[in-house]
C-alpha cells in the first residue's frame, strides 16, 4: 500500500473541463492496456498500433515497460513490492496522458490482477476508459520466441523472479479484449484493436 506523504495539498482545477479541452482539440483520451507475458507480443503490437493511428491522425502515445524502467521508474525492481509500485505510476501517468487526450497505450506484464484492477480502479474514478487487453500467448510459444534471450536466462537461474517460470502471472479474468498471437499474425492482432477502438466510439476506422 503506498503510503501518502505530503500534507496540506489542495487540488486546483483548471479553468476548463476536459471536454471542452478533448472537443476544441477534437481528440479522446482512452488507456489501451496491453497485459501479457514477456515475449507474448505486447511491445510488437502496441509500435504496430501506434503506427496505424498515427498514419489517421489520431493522438497516441505508447508507454512500454522496459523504457520506462529507463528513466521514470529507474529505481524499482522486479521484487512484488517494486512491480506494484512501477504499475501504480504507469497507472497514474497512462490516466493523466488520456485525461490530456492521447489514446495511450500501455504495455507492461502487469502479472498481478491486483495491481491491473488498480490501474482499471484509477481510471474509473476518474471517468476514463480502460481498456484491458490480454496478449494470451502460451509460454511455450513465448519461450520459443525468446526475442532477447531471458527465457533462457531465468531456466538457467541467471535470472531470479521471472514471470511466468519463478514469479506468477495471474491471467486477466475481465479484459475487455483477448488477443491471440499464436493464432493470428501481427496484422490481424492489429485490426483487433481497432476494431476494438472503433467500436468504444474513440477512434473510427479508415
Ligand atoms: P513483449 O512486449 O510482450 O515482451 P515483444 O513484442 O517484445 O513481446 O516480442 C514478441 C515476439 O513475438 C516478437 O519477436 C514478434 O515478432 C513475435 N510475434 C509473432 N507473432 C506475433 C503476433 N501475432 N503479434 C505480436 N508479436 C508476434
Amino acid at each position: 500500500m503506498t503510503q501518502v506523504k505530503a500534507t496540506n495539498i489542495h487540488y486546483h482545477e483548471g479553468n476548463i473541463t476536459r471536454d471542452e479541452r478533448w472537443k476544441a482539440l477534437g481528440v479522446k483520451g482512452a488507456t489501451m492496456w496491453f497485459t501479457g507475458l514477456s515475449a507474448c507480443g505486447k511491445s510488437t503490437i502496441a509500435c504496430a498500433l501506434e503506427q496505424a493511428l498515427v498514419n489517421q491522425k489520431v493522438p497516441c502515445y505508447r508507454l512500454d515497460g522496459d523504457n520506462i524502467r529507463f528513466g521514470l521508474n529507474k529505481n524499482l525492481g522486479f521484487s512484488a513490492a517494486d512491480r506494484e509500485e512501477n504499475i501504480r505510476r504507469i497507472g497514474e501517468v497512462s490516466k493523466l496522458f488520456a485525461d490530456a487526450g492521447i489514446l495511450t497505450l500501455s504495455s507492461f506484464i502487469s502479472p498481478y490482477t491486483k495491481d491491473r484492477d488498480a490501474a482499471r480502479a484509477m481510471h474509473k474514478d476518474a471517468g476514463i476508459d480502460f481498456i484491458e487487453v490480454f496478449v494470451d500467448t502460451p509460454i511455450e510459444v513465448c519461450e520459443k520466441r525468446d526475442p532477447k534471450g531471458l527465457y533462457k536466462k531465468a531456466r538457467a537461474g541467471e535470472i531470479k523472479g521471472f514471470t511466468g517460470i519463478d514469479d506468477p502471472y495471474e491471467a486477466p479474468t475481465n479484459a475487455e479484449l483477448i488477443i491471440k498471437t499464436a493464432e493470428h499474425d501481427l496484422e490481424a492482432c492489429v485490426k483487433q484493436c481497432l476494431d476494438c477502438l472503433a467500436k468504444r466510439g474513440l477512434i473510427s476506422l479508415a
